[in-house]
């Protein structure tokens, strides 16, 4: 008989996670607390709590799988390729440049608008016979004993009772299913919050990503399908966001970005509005519980200066499948504990590399100290030209190197 696997969340992990099992030949059934809009007859992707006013950069492993899934076909009239990344710090001598045709690959990876991503996602979901999807549907209660976890859920004032051999967690940064196991986690609070925004310049972006390292905090300038325009990310001391959104601060923003840029992009000359996102670390002690695997921002929350949180998660969904397509063959119990225990560990060296890179990142270009600034311009330097580097840190940023 098919097993079927319970998913608790249906933001972006979730929703990819539920396509590669059904790939796999399992059934899921999706539990998503907020209701999804109609996006049927719409012609524009409208908001959504899970797919917001962010984009991603989506590594070319994450391209990949979503290629493997049948599915990148599309999502690629949403994205557009990255072919150069310049790392530079405002006001220093240090500059970093790695090109796609240098590294000999066809381009770093893909940046796509959240809300397209999961209107996209929610279509293939909606339509796959192997998922029911059940959304406004908030889970209220996870347990668990020797043979199933038991959730308890509640929809418009009814109570609903599920129970599955195996439960995934994809409910996000303060996942509720972590805490109803007890499972701590530690918690880094940036005190920085990411201001999001699209914004249009006079150059063409000719699918060139900027890193710069501000006073204020690291940039992002990604490019975006349309020539002009580009994906902004910028993480901000917590308490100042203030000063950025607003209709009111568009030039004000629209004068900063110019200041911390120069004439690189050209005139910034349009700005979208701004969202903000409050940025911390979040690290669950434990990922493997039992029949509950943690996935997502509920396993693992990093801060998003080199666009590497989704990717993560897409790698430790990919492997977790992995896994359970193994005992679908043996026609093994999904929620075998010492399975999902050797899924959690095989993904640790991944995890760790990657959170220890982000966090290093954020730490190691905050501080304005000229001999910090020196040492680490010198770094940007030393990455630029000693032969050998620029493949290796390519390939991991790339996803490809585990
Ligand atoms: C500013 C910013 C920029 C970023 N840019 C990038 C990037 O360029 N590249 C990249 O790889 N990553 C990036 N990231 C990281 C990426 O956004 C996250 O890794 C990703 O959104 C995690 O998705 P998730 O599905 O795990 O969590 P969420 O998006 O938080 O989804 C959790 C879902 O669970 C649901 N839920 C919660 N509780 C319950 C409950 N009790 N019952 C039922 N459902 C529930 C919620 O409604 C929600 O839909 C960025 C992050 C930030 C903050």
């Amino acid at each position: 008989m098919q097993q079927e696997v319970i998913i608790v969340g249906g933001g972006m992990v979730g929703l990819s996670l539920a396509l590669m099992l059904a790939k796999t030949n399992i059934a899921v059934k999706l539990l998503e607390a907020i209701s999804y809009p109609n996006y049927d007859d719409a012609n524009l992707a409208p908001y959504h709590s899970s797919f917001d006013a962010r984009n991603s950069a989506l590594s070319r492993r994450s391209v990949q799988i979503y290629q493997e899934l049948g599915i990148w076909d599309s999502l690629q009239q949403y994205a557009t390729p990255i072919l150069e990344v310049n790392i530079t710090e405002e006001g220093s001598f240090g500059k970093a440049r790695l090109i796609a045709a240098q590294e000999k690959v066809e381009s770093f990876g893909q940046v796509i608008e959240n809300a397209w991503l999961g209107r996209v996602l929610l279509s293939e979901v909606k339509k796959n016979p192997l998922i029911e999807l059940i959304d406004g549907v908030q889970v209220t209660s996870l347990k668990q004993d020797e043979h199933l976890a038991y959730l308890e859920a509640s929809k418009a004032n009814k109570h609903l009772q599920f129970k599955s051999k195996l439960v995934i967690a994809a409910d996000g940064r303060d996942s509720f299913c972590r805490k109803a196991l007890g499972v701590g986690a530690s918690v880094h609070d940036y005190d920085q919050v990411a201001i999001v925004t699209t914004v249009q310049t006079s150059k063409p972006h000719s699918h060139v990503g900027f890193e710069r390292f501000s006073p204020l905090g690291p940039l992002a300038l990604l490019p975006l399908p349309g020539e002009y325009r580009r994906s902004v990310v910028w993480p901000v001391p917590k308490g100042t966001e203030g000063e950025w959104l607003g209709d009111e601060n568009d030039q004000h923003f629209l004068d900063a970005l110019q200041k911390t840029y120069g004439d690189r992009a050209g005139k910034f000359e349009k700005t979208g509005r701004r969202f903000s996102f409050p940025l911390s670390q979040v690290l669950s002690e434990k990922q493997a519980i039992g029949r509950v695997v943690l996935m997502g921002n509920a396993a693992h929350t990093i801060h998003p200066v080199a666009g590497q949180g989704f990717n993560l998660c897409m790698r430790d969904a990919y492997v977790l499948t992995r896994y359970l397509k193994q005992q679908v063959i043996k026609n093994a119990d999904l929620g075998e504990v010492a399975v999902l225990k050797e899924y959690e560990k095989s993904r640790l060296k991944d995890q760790q590399r990657v959170i220890k890179f982000c966090d290093s990142v954020v730490r190691g270009f905050s501080n304005q100290n000229p001999i910090l600034k020196f040492v680490r311009n010198t770094g940007l330097m030393c990455f630029e030209n000693i032969p050998g580097i620029k493949p290796l840190v390519a390939n991991y940023a790339m996803g490809l190197k585990a």
